[in-house]
């Protein structure tokens, strides 16, 4: 990166601009429930945070403390893998702020999404995925669920209670994402929960883009909310992690299924998330005002074609998101106006305070150009580029003299 511009110094060059409107009220029980949760003080010395326990062999004082140990759920009795004091805070702490039954955590987010999926589904059964799904997800469908003998069937994001139209008998998974992976279409997900079931399915959300603050699946009918802990409950790009949270009906299932595969994840990068979760809902609520900010500057920029952000109210998912969403992240796409290879390599290289990579909501700014995304049944058409753009925590009138200065030089590469 290059040496970093002078900031007031572009600061006084911008007009002041206003926000758009946010909702009022964000979630402003998170901020009490993340200072407290996952906590067990008393067993750790008075220790503020529960410290990262590391262990395979929990061992015993007696043959009959050894014997006690074997719950129901817990045939192997104690042992790391079903988790530590680390990874039940955790996960306890994500459960209370899904609002679901229990939590279980993963390795990766891809893996809390694929294993959501694989706890469910059974030889011939048929799922649903949603056309907007994040790429992986898809891969993962159309590689491994396809050569078990499991059909996999594309709906569009926008749906609705069509979906009933979709439903088979033999229909065992809903798996929704809502704002979509890239394109950024919103969901009526209660509408689509109430249809799936009507016969046995069970409805999977990938929840990351509103973590559990901004979107609350059990009270829309989800069966199991997925996050990858990766994106904003890490919140600062320096670990994997994903979570899994059912509901009391789905919560067997996905828990057999977490052990029957010996999924676990790190002490370590569970602390991390842990760690992060205290921070959440302050970072939240700065990269939704950020991100709201860049995304209305930049829906007037002549190089613009459109900009791809639920908040905005002239977005299509816009009353949807208003009616079910407590708030929006950092996230959101971005379609130029048509533009040469030239033009964009000079937009990037002028780009200072944003890095182009791949995960997101961690404290700094991305901005990412994207291969048009696969879809199946709902066919893309976009005007130029596609970039998703993840407003971090700097300040947003310097991410915008800086983005907005990188679009100019590329408009005028072009000749325009
Ligand atoms: C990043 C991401 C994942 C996967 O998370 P990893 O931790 O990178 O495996 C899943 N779903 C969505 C929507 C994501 O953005």
């Amino acid at each position: 990166m290059n040496a970093l511009p002078a900031m007031t110094e572009m600061n006084a060059l911008i007009p002041p601009r206003s926000l758009t409107a946010l909702p009022a009220s964000h979630a402003p029980w998170g901020d009490t429930m993340l200072a407290h949760t996952g906590r067990a003080t008393d067993a750790f010395g008075g220790l503020v945070n529960t410290p990262v326990c590391r262990g395979s062999t929990i061992l015993s004082n007696s043959l009959e403390e050894w014997e006690s140990r074997k719950q129901p759920n817990n045939p192997m009795a104690s042992y790391g893998r079903f988790g530590t004091a680390t990874t039940k805070a955790f996960e306890s702490a994500i459960a209370e702020l899904e609002g679901g039954a229990a939590s279980i955590v993963f390795p990766s987010g891809l893996a809390a999404c694929t294993h959501a999926i694989m706890a469910v589904v059974r030889h011939g059964d048929h799922v649903l995925i949603s056309d907007s799904v994040y790429g992986p997800t898809r891969q993962f469908a159309n590689r491994v669920l396809a050569a078990m003998n499991i059909e996999v069937e594309y709906y569009d994001p926008l749906v609705g209670g069509a979906i009933r139209e979709r439903i088979r008998p033999n229909t065992r998974a809903v798996y929704v994402e809502s704002p979509g992976s890239l394109t950024f279409e919103v969901q009526d997900i209660a509408a689509i929960a109430q249809e799936a079931h009507r016969g046995d399915a069970y409805v999977i959300m990938d929840n990351t883009w509103a973590s559990p603050l901004y979107f609350n699946p059990f009270a829309h009918g989800v069966d199991i909310s997925v996050q990858a802990a990766t994106k904003y409950i890490v919140g600062h790009s320096d670990a994997l992690l994903g979570v899994a949270t059912a509901n009391p009906r789905a919560w067997p299932l996905l828990q057999a299924g977490a052990q029957n595969f010996g999924q676990i994840a790190g002490p370590d990068d569970i602390y991390l998330a842990l760690r992060g979760l205290r921070t959440l809902a302050v970072r939240l609520r700065r990269h939704q005002e950020t991100g709201v900010f860049l995304a209305d500057a930049l829906s007037s920029h002549r190089a613009v074609a459109r900009v791809l952000h639920p908040a905005l109210p002239g977005d299509p998912g816009h009353a949807i998101w208003a009616r079910d969403f407590r708030g929006a992240s950092g996230l959101f796409g971005l379609v130029l106006k048509p533009m040469s290879a030239q033009a964009m390599s000079v937009l990037f290289a002028r780009l200072q305070l944003f890095g182009i990579g791949l995960s997101w909501g961690g404290y700094e700014s991305l901005a990412l150009p994207v291969d048009t995304p696969s879809r199946t049944i709902r066919p893309l058409h976009l005007e130029g580029p596609l970039l998703r753009i993840h407003a971090g925590l700097e300040c947003a009138q310097d991410l915008w003299a800086d983005f907005s200065s990188g679009l100019d030089a590329a408009w005028a590469c072009d000749g325009h």
